[in-house]
């Protein structure tokens, strides 16, 4: 048995206060292997309302000391987690596959993006947090001062089960605020796994506080919980406008990462290859679980059938397997109700008459069996008003849609409720800028998929899939502080601002 296979089958508790204890009502669920359901990965609290209760007030009376901490001080607890993280980077990425299933190249990428974050934020803890701003008024000092909001709460989904939280956790960490974090029930142990390290790098007892369970159960007991101050969630669209309208109606910050339609646009002029090189990646990666996916590629008429055979081609050629497996370039997707979910949209693509090019398909032959696989599939001749190019599949299915030219292209491409991740293949710069002009979408790619973020920019959509937030980068610390304004007059006496300034 392997060190990472005497690993599975534990049995965990939540983080509170510093320790690891059982859920109040006893309870547990499992967390499985996607490729293979007989294994599980481990059993994990059911948490209800008084567990979230607990770790609230561990929060709140952790934050004060933790907000007096000097933010380096802070910084350099981040920094030790980075550390941490890239130390146990393989192990870590191993343990990801085994639970969520994505190929294991690509959990890697995951682990280094909770590095990059760690090494990103751990920096920005020695960084300006205000602006010295001048006053109309003599012997006045005006300044600004960003401030943590209190106790947090954050909340994930189970496609980037240590980016997403990294992405969360850091920056609330670094500006000071408690959390309480409630992972996605599909990837608890990463979720564990990533409170282990940031206890192991020295965060004191209190600060970072873990309860798994499921969204009803946890999730939204946290959300409405009146200690907290603001939730940070990234999830689904329908999740996302419950938890708003619950912050709006108790008057809570709530930032929001919903889900994505996301398009790459293949105009006549582009290099057709790296245009399905793209498509392929961005379509593919992660079996389409990707908030950024491709799942719609709107092709120009000049150069429909050639990209469309080069695509279906080397669609068929992707080997579905175990994302441990180094053969393996599509791993299973996460559970069997997505798993329904994504062949009911087959079904769907079939009664709207689009045309089935590859796929299609439950892959349930052999050792399939035991897993949640899904053949990739290809439909073409799809209408941008079909549901299959206008809802999210959140699978390993992508839509060829025809069009006639750029102007059309980005009417399509644009026409969805969602504004996440937008891409254009071509090699006339005319179009890639008038490109970027005209998409309506949080992030613009030229000449690469819509996936493929940098954790050093912001991140984040319009429309249905956010509101105005963005995470990662510089912003990051807009989702987790409050902006204070600071006046300080030492002139002795009563000066009046718009009155004494010398003015009529
Ligand atoms: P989901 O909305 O079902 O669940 C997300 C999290 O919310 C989970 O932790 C879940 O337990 C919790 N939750 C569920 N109901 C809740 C409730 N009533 N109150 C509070 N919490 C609740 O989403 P998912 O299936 O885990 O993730 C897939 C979705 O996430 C897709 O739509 C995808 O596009 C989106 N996503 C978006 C981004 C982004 O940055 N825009 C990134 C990754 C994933």
């Amino acid at each position: 048995m392997s060190a990472e296979e005497a690993e599975l089958g534990k049995t965990y508790g939540n983080l509170i206060g510093g320790e690891w204890r059982a859920a109040r009502g006893g309870e547990t669920f499992d967390s499985v292997n996607p490729a293979r359901r007989s294994e599980v990965v481990g059993h994990f609290a059911r948490s209800s309302r008084a567990d979230v209760d607990d770790a609230v007030s561990a929060a709140v009376a952790a934050q004060p000391g933790w907000a007096r901490t000097p933010m380096p001080g802070r910084a350099e607890v981040i920094d030790r987690a980075g550390r941490l993280l890239a130390e146990r980077k393989e192990e870590l990425a191993r343990l990801m596959t085994r639970e969520m299933g994505k190929v294991l190249t690509e959990a890697k990428g995951d682990v280094q993006e909770g590095i990059d974050m760690a090494k990103y934020m751990a920096g920005q803890g020695r960084n300006p947090i205000g602006e010295v701003v001048p006053s109309e008024l003599r012997d006045k000092r005006c300044f600004t001062e960003r401030v943590p909001i209190g106790v947090v709460g954050c909340i994930s989904p189970w496609n980037f089960p240590m980016a997403i939280p990294c992405w969360k956790l850091m920056p609330a960490l670094l500006a000071g605020n408690a959390v309480v974090f409630k992972p996605a029930e599909d990837t608890p142990l990463m979720a564990i796994r990533l409170a282990e390290i940031l206890t192991e790098a020295g965060l004191p007892p209190g600060v970072l506080n873990l309860v798994t369970g499921f969204g009803e159960e946890a999730g939204a007991p946290l959300v409405e919980h009146p200690a907290i101050r603001a939730v940070s969630f990234t999830g689904s669209v329908d999740v996302g406008q419950q938890i708003a309208a619950t912050c709006g109606r108790l008057g809570k910050r709530v930032s929001l990462e919903l889900g994505g339609k996301n398009a790459i646009v293949v105009t006549a002029d582009a290099d057709i290859e790296l245009a399905v090189d793209g498509a392929l990646w961005g379509g593919f990666g992660t079996a389409g679980q990707r908030c950024t996916a491709t799942s719609r590629l709107i092709v120009e008429g000049a150069v429909l059938e050639s990209f469309t055979e080069q695509l279906v081609a080397r669609v068929g050629k992707l080997r579905l397997g175990d994302g441990l497996d180094p053969a393996t370039d599509v791993g299973p997707v996460i559970n069997q109700s997505q798993l329904q979910r994504i062949h009911s949209y087959t079904e769907i693509g079939h009664q709207e008459s689009a045309r089935l090019l590859t796929g299609g398909s439950v892959a349930s032959d052999g050792a399939f069996g035991d897993g949640n696989f899904y053949r990739p599939t290809v439909f073409g001749d799809v209408r941008p008003e079909m549901r299959i190019a206008q809802e999210e599949i959140f699978g390993p299915t992508v839509v060829v849609i025809p069009a006639k030219d750029l102007a059309e292209s980005v009417r399509i491409a644009n026409g969805t409720r969602y504004g996440l991740s937008l891409s254009i293949y071509t090699k006339d710069l005319a179009k890639a800028f008038h490109a970027v002009d005209l998409l309506e979408s949080g992030i613009v790619y030229v000449n690469a998929p819509t996936i493929g973020a940098e954790i050093q920019l912001p991140f984040g959509g319009t429309k249905w899939t956010g509101n105005g937030h963005r995470e990662a980068g510089p912003t990051a610390f807009d989702e987790f502080t409050e902006w204070k304004t600071i006046y300080i007059d030492y002139s002795g006496r009563l000066q009046r601002a718009q009155i004494d300034t010398g003015r009529e």
